[in-house]
């Protein structure tokens, strides 16, 4: 057990730390979606919830930072990582690794900020695996949501990816293809919320994390 854990376990059974419970917000949606419009749409209207920077062996992409959209780094160094164990969860996605500080995760649980993280199933899945492992007034376990968005239908997927003007024909092909992997596991998530209309998606999805965060004693 690490320190930052034990103070919040210690402070959490005085039960006056916070009136709600810091949320760790998993969202994953096939690419295409609308998940980054919400979610920065999330993070500009809440100021309580921070965004996960996940580290990353994929290049920047246009205006993309090193420590702002991704800490991009070498594969031998994201293996190391691994190997340390600093990861929450990571996952190869489109070939590429990714993986989830778990060190960012529990800083901002224990300053009580919410903390959303843009991952993929796979990733999602892992971390749903583990909360059994934890104790239960750990703050993963106790914070854990996850919420997948989905299209409204492949067609309109395809509409948006061809919309954004990001990616070549090939590669909106290849992220098709996995979209209906993804979409095979939106059940194991506990909310789904489908990106129809934006403003509709967006309520939906504040309502969630609104409800989710009330402590009911
Ligand atoms: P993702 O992060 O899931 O890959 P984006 O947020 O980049 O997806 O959205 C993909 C495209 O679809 C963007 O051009 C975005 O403006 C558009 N979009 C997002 N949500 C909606 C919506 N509800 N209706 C119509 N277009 C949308
Ligand atoms: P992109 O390269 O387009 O930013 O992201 C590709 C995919 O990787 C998206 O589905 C995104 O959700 C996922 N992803 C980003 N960061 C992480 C992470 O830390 N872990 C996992 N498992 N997936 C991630």
């Amino acid at each position: 057990m690490n320190d930052s854990y034990e103070s919040f376990a210690e402070k959490a059974q005085e039960k006056k730390l916070f009136d709600y419970v810091p949320l760790l917000i998993v969202i994953s949606a096939p690419s295409g979606t609308g998940k980054t419009t919400l979610c920065d749409r999330l993070l500009q209207e809440d100021d309580n919830i921070i965004y996960s920077i996940s580290c990353t062996t994929r290049k920047p992409r246009g205006a993309e930072e090193d420590g702002v959209d991704y800490f991009f780094v070498a594969e031998d160094q994201f293996k190391e990582s691994v190997a340390r164990g600093d990861f929450l969860e990571y996952a190869v996605v489109h070939g590429n690794y990714y993986g989830t500080l778990a060190s960012t995760i529990r800083q901002a649980l224990n300053s009580g900020k919410h903390i959303l993280l843009d991952i993929d199933v796979q990733g999602a899945g892992q971390i749903r695996e583990g909360l059994a492992l934890l104790d239960d007034s750990d703050p993963i376990r106790q914070g854990f949501l996850d919420i997948f968005v989905a299209p409204p239908s492949l067609e309109v997927l395809r509409n948006r990816l061809e919309g954004r003007a990001e990616d070549s024909a090939d590669v909106i092909d290849q992220r098709m293809i996995n979209a209906e992997q993804e979409m095979l596991r939106a059940d194991e998530y506990e909310y789904q919320v489908v990106n129809d209309d934006l403003d509709q998606a967006f309520q939906r999805l504040s309502q969630v994390v609104k409800k989710e965060s009330e402590i009911y004693e």
